[in-house]
């Protein structure tokens, strides 16, 4: 094929290279499944405790922000209010939460270019009245915000940012980790909120003290997940990397440890400081009488209308290795 010369007023496209790499190669080459074959997955029931875990997240501390926004579009569907980032947003598994919240914007990235062109097509394909959105690939822990969109999208400031399932990426590095609270905090406004997803750091380390020092190599897990640890050494702050596996959705991918303390302490030089920090067990047991969130998790099918779990053992000890956390801009 010709060579196609290089464009001198564009900057050489970045190389992405490294555990990152294994990262991008790993979810831009997962499929995009239709609803009919989602529902078959073996976690399914695991599956769709997370998403309700996200919801009850998303509805406790992300809608009080959007009702506070002062950005707000009135249009002919009714009125819209707040402005959204979807940072890591993989293929858009949360767009119909935020739908529910009638936010006037929304922009999303990951690193994962196929993913995003697929979350820009959910986007378009979303029923009843929307929101404006705007998608873009970037390695949000490497390059600013401001490097994937203009400063004219940038000019309102964000009322939530949300990183489900994907901050820990960000945890290979001092330098990646600060990149990244950079992007979340530099354009969400006073009073807005920060709210993710994490594994659960004491959890892991736990699990991997209890690995025998005869054992052939340092994994726990069961058949929904497992960790390979490389180290069984804690690296001070960052850099400690494990192996996740996790049945029908992850396959070896490289993450690393957040230590709780260290990413508050950080946090705090970004203006966020922690309102919220739950074990997703205790999410569960937190909010199964709530009146809002009880019955929604009948509704997602997390349990059935008998209470019984659609979970089995091994789905309900993966549930616990995440935490779910919500900050404040002060
Ligand atoms: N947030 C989505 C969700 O909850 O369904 C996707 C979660 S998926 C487990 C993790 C995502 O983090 C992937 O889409 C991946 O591409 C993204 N990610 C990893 N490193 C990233 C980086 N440096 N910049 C932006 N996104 C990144």
């Amino acid at each position: 094929s010709p060579q196609v010369e290089p464009d001198p007023e564009q900057p050489p496209a970045k190389k992405i290279a490294g555990d990152v790499a294994v990262v991008v190669d790993h979810y831009n080459a997962r499929p995009e499944v239709g609803l009919a074959q989602r529902e078959t997955s073996p976690i399914l029931g695991l599956k769709k405790f997370n998403n309700w875990v996200k919801s009850v997240l998303i509805s406790r501390f992300a809608h009080p922000a959007l009702k506070e926004s002062k950005f707000v579009i009135r249009g002919q569907r009714g009125t819209s209010r707040g402005k959204i980032l979807d940072m890591g947003c993989g293929k858009g598994g949360d767009l119909n939460k935020w739908a529910k919240a009638r936010p006037a914007e929304l922009m999303a990235v990951d690193i994962a270019a196929v993913s995003v062109d697929q979350a820009r097509s959910r986007w378009q394909q979303l029923r009843g009245p929307s929101f404006q959105a705007t998608f873009a690939a970037l390695d949000c822990y490497t390059e600013p915000l401001s490097k994937a969109f203009a400063p004219a999208k940038l000019a309102t400031p964000f009322d939530v940012v949300s990183m489900q399932f994907c901050m820990h990426y960000a945890f290979e590095s001092i330098q990646k980790a600060r990149c990244m609270l950079e992007n979340v905090s530099r354009w969400l406004r006073p009073g807005g909120v920060f709210i993710g997803t994490i594994p659960n750091a004491d959890q892991l380390l736990q699990n991997l003290e209890g690995v025998p020092p005869d054992a052939p190599d340092l994994t726990f897990g069961n058949d929904v997940y497992k960790i390979r640890f490389e180290d069984r050494v804690h690296k001070p702050l960052f850099g400690h990397k494990y192996w996740f596996y996790l049945q029908d959705a992850v396959e070896n991918v490289p993450e690393y440890i957040v230590k709780w303390d260290n990413f508050v302490q950080m946090a705090a030089d970004y203006g966020l400081h922690p309102v919220y920090k739950e074990e997703f067990h205790d999410v569960f047991s937190e909010h199964r009488e709530h009146p809002e969130f009880g019955p929604l998790m009948v509704h997602m099918n997390v349990v059935d209308a008998d209470g019984e779990s659609a979970m089995d053992e091994d789905q309900w000890e993966a549930a616990n290795i995440y935490i779910a956390f919500a900050f404040e801009k002060r």
